[in-house]
């Protein structure tokens, strides 16, 4: 039987450091507001919800309309690209994540792809930036929705379309870091596995 499995990005696949810095700025250059994503624990969430816990914490009651998330997104973007260019913020993919994912490459009946909080653009430059956007297909992202239960049947769909082929919930199989990667499975009917015993 074939699977599809769906892995988280960050804290799964990847580990940041520093990816504060660009959050920040894209904020700033956004919305003129100095928020700080340190305020807030973004483990597990999605970006537009980072974005309003953060204007939460510091007490900035925004309305936030289509047209400011594209802004933000690109900012987003722009300032990522540069600042893993600069060597500012650091994306490594996690010990075994590589040798995984060309395990699965290299197998058959196994797609590999991801449900991830990031906007796509971000999930983009993470991946690349840890050397792992090559072995994954097109997933579901922030971008798409900003409730993360969402997120699976989307990127069942894509892939679905993708290869031409039907897949059921049960032949899926979600890996994540947090409680909400795993509640999302659930909420789908989608088999679930932690990459971080004790969730
Ligand atoms: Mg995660």
């Amino acid at each position: 039987m074939e699977r599809l499995i769906l892995f988280d990005i960050d804290g799964t696949l990847t580990r940041t450091e520093n990816g504060y810095l660009p959050f920040n700025e894209a904020i700033f250059q956004t919305f003129g507001v100095a928020g700080d994503i340190r305020t807030v624990v973004p483990d597990g969430n999605t970006d537009p919800l980072i974005v309003k816990a953060i204007f939460a914490k510091a007490n900035v009651s925004m309305e936030i309309n289509d047209d400011d998330w594209e802004r933000f997104t690109a900012h987003l973007q722009s300032c990522y690209r540069r600042h893993v260019l600069q060597g500012s913020t650091t994306v490594r993919a996690l010990p075994g994540a590589v040798e995984l994912l060309r395990a699965f490459a290299r197998g058959t009946g196994f797609a590999v792809s991801v449900v991830t909080g990031n906007f796509e653009v971000t999930a983009q430059v993470k991946l690349e930036a840890a050397g792992l956007f090559a072995y994954l297909s097109r997933g579901a992202y922030a971008s798409d929705s900003a409730h993360r239960p969402d997120l699976p049947a989307i990127a069942k769909r894509r892939w679905a379309e993708l290869s031409g082929r039907a897949i059921e919930p049960e032949q899926c199989v979600i890996i994540g870091d947090t409680p909400n990667d795993l509640a999302a499975a659930r909420q789908n009917q989608i088999n679930e596995a932690t990459s971080r015993p004790g969730y």
